[in-house]
């Protein structure tokens, strides 16, 4: 990875260095890259890598040398876990100490790599004791001044060279949905790139998913039957569709024999039309849930609308049969229960959002395969739904609103301490996937993590695509 930790004993310079290879003042960093209390991030030559100063962890302010001591240890710890290379700074004047040691310890079973910094190797170098350095077993010492920029060039330079060259940014023609690209995180990301969108249809049998099909792609291709369970084999169909707007676009069906009620049938086509049903999910970018809109939300809806979450794909609703609704309010006695087919319609929202677990912000459609009611305001949902998922979250903004979110509402002592948040960094998308460095994982509970998750999705508009915390505890 390219993340860059600094770490080292107190004293020998590590945030003068941060500050130095950050081209920022003190103050200025700590009030703008300044992340949690803890860990200071920042992004370094226009986000080749990420700059980790770890000094703040594990210290508490009434500081006795054994705390000292087990701050240093974490905060080696901690670089060691997250970083892919550790800059181990020594102060080259006072000379080595115990603690110098015993970091150099750890670090020499590191996996990361490790490069020596040599600091305040001021005006004479001659003065520093580079041979002590080399005792380390770190291999080839840079000497540098944090204070006066001496040795600055060659250190950059040894750290771009340690790390690699850095991974093409995604060629994304599109710019759509991308923000603030050069200020991503440097990790590879799965991209759709050129193949068509690929959508799924999914739910109970009968609800619509053939007939929904069968219009989108125009043609009569798909079996259309009364019978449940007609469609049985998972293919991909390639069309293209033209909004109102005479734009078009490319998907691809993936259609599904769906998800079969067991007393409908004999065991083994339920388990392998199970199967099939999931593997389409797990090909989709996409995924149309679709639901009656006159019987309302089952316990089987839920059942399904569960097998897409567990696979983290963005959904949108789809309330089919929407012309027998239309249709009853047409006539004089109407739908029992319900004042008009606007307050149908809200029940049914509030009754989707109550009974289904969604990501935040999930698109819900009204359709009709039959009058061919919004079939294009669903089609532009999962474009919309599939840009979303094409976002960078700049990782500075992300630990921003972290430490924002964790202030407004303190996670809630779990065991005797509270869940903590160190670092944070987006690690992939499709799904989101957010790197989270913390205390411990087994402290953050469920609707703790459903609070920052709604956070992030709103912050950077993700609505209606899942985010993923990997959680890496650290004690
Ligand atoms: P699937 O099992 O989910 O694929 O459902 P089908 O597409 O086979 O449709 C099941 C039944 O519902 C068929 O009789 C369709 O004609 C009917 N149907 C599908 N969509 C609509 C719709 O939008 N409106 C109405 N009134 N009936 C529909």
């Amino acid at each position: 990875n390219r993340i860059v930790a600094i770490v080292g004993r107190p004293n020998v310079g590590k945030s003068r260095l941060f500050n130095r290879l950050a081209r920022r003042r003190i103050s200025i960093v700590h009030d703008e890259a300044g992340i949690t209390r803890d860990v200071i991030s920042t992004e370094i030559e226009e986000g080749r890598y990420t700059l980790l100063d770890t000094s703040g962890l594990g210290l508490t302010g009434s500081d006795t040398p054994q705390r000292i001591t087990a701050a240093a240890e974490q905060q080696v710890d901690f670089a060691i876990d997250t970083a892919g290379l550790i800059l181990f700074v020594i102060d080259g004047l006072s000379g080595t100490t115990a603690l110098d040691e015993q970091i150099a310890r750890k670090l020499r079973r590191a996996k990361a790599k490790v490069r020596l910094v040599v600091n305040k190797a001021d005006f004479d170098e001659a003065r520093v004791d580079l041979a002590e350095a080399y005792r380390f077993g770190l291999g080839e010492p840079i000497s540098v001044s944090a204070e006066h920029g001496h040795g600055e060039g060659r250190l950059r330079e040894a750290i771009l060279d340690a790390l690699g060259p850095a991974p093409e940014p995604d060629g994304e023609a599109d710019d759509a949905g991308v923000e603030n690209a050069e200020e991503a995180a440097p990790q590879p990301y799965k991209s759709r790139e050129k193949r068509p969108l690929r959508l799924c249809f999914l739910g109970r049998p009968n609800v619509g998913k053939s007939s929904l099909s069968n219009r989108l792609l125009a043609s009569e291709r798909l079996i259309v039957s009364d019978m449940p369970g007609t469609t049985r084999d998972a293919v991909e169909l390639p069309f293209t569709f033209t909004g109102r707007n005479g734009r078009s676009y490319p998907f691809s069906l993936i259609d599904t024999a769906g998800i079969k009620a067991a007393t409908k049938l004999a065991a083994p086509v339920e388990y392998f039309s199970r199967l099939r049903s999931l593997d389409a999910i797990q090909r989709a970018d996409v995924v149309f849930l679709v639901l009656d809109a006159l019987e309302g939300v089952t316990q089987q809806d839920k059942a399904i609308a569960g097998e897409a979450v567990k696979e983290r794909k963005p959904i949108v609703v789809v309330v089919n049969k929407w012309d027998l609704v239309h249709a009853a309010f047409e006539k004089p006695e109407g739908l029992k229960g319900f004042a008009s087919e606007r307050d149908y319609r809200e029940k049914y929202e509030r009754a989707v959002f109550e009974r289904l677990f969604f990501t935040p912000g999930a698109p819900l459609i009204f359709a009709s395969a039959h009058s061919e009611l919004a079939l294009d305001r669903m089609m532009n949902a999962a474009v919309k739904l599939d840009r979303t998922l094409e976002k960078k979250l700049p990782t500075g903004r992300l630990n921003r609103l972290l430490a924002e979110l964790t202030e407004r509402t303190p996670p809630p002592v779990v065991g005797s301490r509270r869940f903590r948040i160190y670092y944070a960094t987006q690690t992939g998308r499709r799904p989101f996937r957010i790197r989270i460095f913390c205390n411990r994982e087994d402290r953050l509970p469920e609707s703790y993590r459903r609070y920052l998750e709604s956070g992030v999705i709103r912050e950077f508009k993700l609505e209606g695509c899942p985010v993923y915390f990997d959680l890496v505890g650290k004690e």
